[in-house]
């Protein structure tokens, strides 16, 4: 596999190794990861931000870490999260646009989970134009639903660092613990079966429109979540103009 990759990266041009300064003074960002819970794109915003030192800015991280304290904040996102609901616009673009407002994201960010609502998208269009700044790149990462429900149904998450398993595909080394931190890992509050299909018709009502909303504005790159992982990983680099990683 590793020597098919090379050799397609030499037929093609690319670079065989990735220039990450060349990458930091070409500054990508923002990039927007859209799609459905479940189909990877939190996996490859993690593995994006650490090659090219971008924050991987979650809203889903943002409240589970809200709830991990005892405010009137963390339980009126309690509510909505556990039902698998979306929190209401005006806090969840409060809250994302301020951690958007921190020197790391300057340069560029990976956005994991936000925008979901037309309404949530044309805040952040706003606040990035009033900075002169615009989305970059907008991967969709699709997957049938099936697939979705089995992935999630199977996915162990690190309270701690936010790290992803899947008991099936992706176990830690250790039973339960997490590979990076050594925290215990845990299945996370809102994946019960019932609650998944409530995020599932979520995402189909309210986070579909964004997809024609950024192919309008020319950003968006489909990438197929279903295909083997390093396959998936490729498609992104290529998208995010990173070359080939082998
Ligand atoms: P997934 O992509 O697997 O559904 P996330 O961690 O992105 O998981 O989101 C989990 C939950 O956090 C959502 O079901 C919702 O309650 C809340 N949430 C996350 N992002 C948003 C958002 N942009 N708008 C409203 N609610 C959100
Ligand atoms: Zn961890």
């Amino acid at each position: 596999m590793a020597a098919e990759t090379k050799a397609e990266a030499k037929a093609t041009n690319a670079p065989d190794r990735m220039d990450i300064r060349n990458l930091k003074t070409r500054n990508i960002g923002p990039v927007i990861l859209l799609g459905p819970p479940g189909a990877g794109k939190g996996t490859q915003a993690k593995r994006v931000s650490a090659i090219t030192g971008f924050p991987h800015i979650a809203s889903g991280d943002i409240f589970r870490a809200i709830q991990r304290e005892d405010t009137p904040l963390a339980h009126k996102v309690r509510s909505f999260y556990d039902r698998g609901e979306f929190v209401p616009d005006e806090l969840t673009i409060s809250l994302v646009l301020a951690r958007l407002e921190e020197p790391d994201a300057k340069r560029g960010f990976l956005l994991d989970g936000f925008p979901r609502t037309l309404v949530q998208a044309a805040a952040l269009d706003n606040a990035l134009t009033e900075e002169g700044r615009k989305v970059d790149v907008t991967l969709y990462v699709t997957a049938p639903t099936e697939m979705l429900v089995d992935r999630i149904a199977s996915r162990i998450i690190c309270p701690n660092c936010g790290a992803i398993y899947n008991a099936a595909t992706n176990p830690p080394r250790l039973d339960n613990i997490c590979d990076k931190c050594g925290h215990a890992l845990e299945r996370r509050s809102d994946e019960e079966a019932e609650t998944v299909r409530t995020r599932l018709e979520a995402f189909n009502r309210q986070t579909e429109p964004l997809v024609q909303y950024y192919r309008e504005r020319g950003t968006l790159v489909q990438i197929d979540g279903t295909l083997p992982m390093e396959h998936v990983e490729d498609l992104v680099d290529r998208a995010l103009g990173l070359g080939s990683r082998r």
